[in-house]
C-alpha cells in the first residue's frame, strides 16, 4: 500500500491544481527555502482528515486558502485528492479520496468521486491500513522533541501516541519489539553505542528513560547526548514506534539536519531499511537522501510567488550518475 497521488488546489501557497505523483519507496521533495515543500505536506495531512490548526501551521482556517497576490485572486475553495494504490502492479487495487472546504467552512468529502460523510471517509481511509497515518509525520521543528522531554512525559507521549492506556504501562510484547527495532536502526545510525530503554517510576510518576552506553564503558542518559547523537537517537526511536503503528507512508520534513558525514551514510542503509517496508516521503536538501529517491519533485515558486512543480523525475542509474557528477 502506498500513496501514489497527490493533488493540490487553492491550498496555501499552490494557488493552481498541482499532482504529484509519488513512488512506493522513497519520494524526495526539494526545493529552496519558503517554496512550498512543507505546505504539501499540510495538504496531505489535512486531506486525511487534520482539523488541528496547530499541526495545520495555522492559526485560522482561512491561513488554509491560498491567500492572493498582485496576479491571482485568493482561493475560495480548496481541494486536495489522494489515490492509494495496494502495490506497484499495473492492475492493482486503488482507491482516491478527496476533501474540500469552502471559506465559510463547509467540508465536502467524496470517495471514489461519491460525496461521503466524514464518518464514511474516516471508516474508508482505515480499511486501507491508514488508521494512524497522522501519526507517522515528522515535521522539521519536532526531531529532537520526545529525546528533549523528561522521562515522565516522554512516557505519556509514548503512551498517547500508541492508544496506550497510562494507568496501565506499556506491555511487555510491545517493548520487546520497540526494543528490537530501537536497536537496530541505532546499528545503523550509532554503530558504537549500545542502548537500553529503561522503564521506571518516580516519585509515583511512570517514566520512560534511554540510556545509551557509548565506547569506554560510558553510560549517558538522552539529556547528555550531542546535538548530532540526539537528532540520530530521536530519529530511531520516532521511527520505532513508527514501526507499532498501521500507516503505509512516513511523511518526513527535513529530519537530518545537524548529521556529520559519516551518519550521512549510515543514514542511507537506515533509509533503505525503513522504506522497504513502508513508503517514505521525504523533503530534503541533503545529496545522500537525494541520492536515494526513486522519484525526485522539484518545487518552486512563481514570480508572483505562488508554489508549482518545476520537475519529476523517476530515478534511473544515469540520471543518477549525472546527478553525482554535476
Ligand atoms: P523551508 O525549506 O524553509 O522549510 P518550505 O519549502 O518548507 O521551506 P513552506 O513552509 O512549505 O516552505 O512554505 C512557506 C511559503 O508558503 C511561504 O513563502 C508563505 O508565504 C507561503 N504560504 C503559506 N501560507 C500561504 C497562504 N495561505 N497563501 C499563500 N501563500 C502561503
Ligand atoms: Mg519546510
Amino acid at each position: 500500500m502506498h500513496l501514489e497521488d497527490v493533488s493540490i488546489e487553492g491550498f496555501k501557497s499552490f494557488s493552481e491544481e498541482t499532482d504529484m505523483r509519488f513512488q512506493a519507496g522513497i519520494s524526495v521533495i526539494m526545493g529552496n527555502n519558503g517554496v512550498g515543500k512543507s505546505n504539501i505536506l499540510d495538504a496531505v495531512v489535512w486531506a486525511m482528515g487534520e482539523d488541528s490548526l496547530d499541526r495545520l501551521r495555522c492559526y485560522s482556517p482561512d491561513d488554509l486558502f491560498f491567500g492572493g497576490n498582485r496576479t491571482q485572486p485568493p482561493a475560495h475553495r480548496i481541494k486536495v485528492r489522494l489515490t492509494f494504490r495496494e502495490s506497484r502492479e499495473k492492475d492493482a487495487v486503488g482507491m482516491t479520496v478527496s476533501r474540500e472546504m469552502t471559506r465559510d467552512g463547509q467540508n465536502r468529502f467524496t470517495i471514489e468521486g461519491d460525496d461521503a460523510t466524514p464518518e464514511m471517509y474516516r471508516r474508508q481511509l482505515s480499511a486501507f491500513h491508514t488508521k494512524d497515518a497522522l501519526k507517522t509525520i515528522i515535521r522539521q521543528e519536532q526531531i529532537n522533541d520526545l529525546v528533549s522531554m523528561p522521562p515522565p512525559r516522554r512516557f505519556e507521549a509514548v503512551c498517547s501516541l500508541m492508544d496506550l492506556d497510562p494507568t496501565r504501562g506499556i506491555p511487555g510484547d510491545f517493548q520487546d519489539q520497540l526494543a528490537q527495532r530501537l536497536t537496530r536502526y541505532m546499528g545503523y545510525l550509532m554503530p558504537e553505542a549500545d542502548i537500553a530503554l529503561k522503564l521506571g517510576a518516580r516519585n509515583g510518576a511512570k517514566d520512560l528513560d534511554i540510556q545509551v552506553a557509548m565506547p569506554g564503558d560510558r553510560r549517558l542518559r538522552l539529556h547528555q547526548l550531542s546535538g548530532g547523537q540526539k537528532a540520530v537517537t530521536s530519529l530511531a526511536l520516532k521511527l520505532a514506534l513508527f514501526g507499532q503503528l498501521q500507516s503505509p507512508f512516513y511523511l518526513l520534513d527535513e529530519v537530518e539536519p545537524s548529521l556529520d558525514y559519516t551518519h550521512h551514510k549510515s543514514m542511507q542503509a537506515f533509509l533503505k531499511d525503513v522504506s522497504a517496508r513502508t513508503q517514505l516521503i521525504m523533503i530534503t536538501h541533503l545529496r545522500t537522501t537525494i541520492e536515494l529517491a526513486d522519484s525526485l519533485h522539484g518545487v518552486r515558486t512563481r514570480p508572483d510567488g505562488s508554489s508549482f512543480m518545476k520537475f519529476y523525475f523517476l530515478m534511473n542509474k544515469k540520471l543518477l550518475r549525472l546527478y553525482k557528477c554535476c
